[in-house]
């Protein structure tokens, strides 16, 4: 089994998810007492905040802590955060090992999926600035994002509540309220494209199929770490 490196700590509510998921599919899939092998190096995501902006240095501090996964073992690299993707390309560049992109493993799963439009809910980030919907355009699946008070509604229920794991049954129905105007527009499937999402929203609740970015990478994650 491969050596996953996981950094997270954006927010810390989201990466206890990775690391859970990628557990118990590693259980599943191998049985009895195994479980994953991975290397956590979570931040102090204020200090990460602070920055959000000055994407060069983030771009930075996340490559110097890539290169040290690597150098302790890790096989393939995971940012467990959609936004900080916005480095991606730097923080590949920095390392020999593979970095697993959020937006590609989502947009793999898009494709099987045999959808061509999605509405995407993430941070203001990943909604607004160009780099997620290019992501996917270069699979040829067209991103919508909603109105821009739905835009700060979303931001907002990021970093007030679901980063302080406060889940607030009107924050959910407002979520839900921007899911149907987004399908209204045109949308065949949502992306949650924030990994703290699916602590709040679940596709039981939706007849419109969700894309759980969170899990998606896990899942991938799992498949590299046990192939061949
Ligand atoms: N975890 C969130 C995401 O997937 C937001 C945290 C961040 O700003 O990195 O985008």
């Amino acid at each position: 089994m491969k050596t996953i490196g996981l950094i997270g700590g954006m927010s810390w509510r989201s990466t206890l998810e990775y690391y859970r998921i990628i557990n118990e599919l590693v259980g599943e899939r191998l049985g009895g007492y195994h479980s994953a092998k991975i290397i956590l190096h979570s931040v102090d995501f204020d200090e990460i905040l602070r920055f959000q902006g000055d994407w060069k240095r983030l771009g930075e501090m996340l490559a110097e802590i890539a290169k040290r996964l690597e150098f302790c073992g890790a096989d393939l690299i995971l940012i467990c955060t959609n936004t900080m993707h916005k480095v991606a390309d730097y923080v590949q560049e920095a390392i020999d090992v593979p970095l697993l992109n959020i937006i590609d493993v989502t947009a793999e799963e898009i494709k099987k999926a045999g959808l061509e439009v999605v509405g995407i809910l993430g941070t203001k980030f990943t909604m607004e600035d160009e780099f997620y919907r290019e992501g996917l355009r270069r699979y040829g699946i067209k991103a919508l994002i909603p109105d821009e008070e739905d835009r700060k509604t979303v931001h907002r229920i990021i970093f007030e509540e679901l980063c302080f794991g406060v889940f607030k049954e009107s924050s959910k129905e407002k979520l839900k309220g921007i899911v149907e105007r987004l399908r209204k527009d045109g949308a065949e499937g949502v992306v949650l494209a924030c990994t703290e999402l699916p602590l709040i929203l679940s596709q039981e609740e939706f007849e419109i199929p969700l894309f759980d970015t969170t899990r998606i990478h896990a899942e991938y994650a799992v498949s590299f770490a046990l192939k061949g």
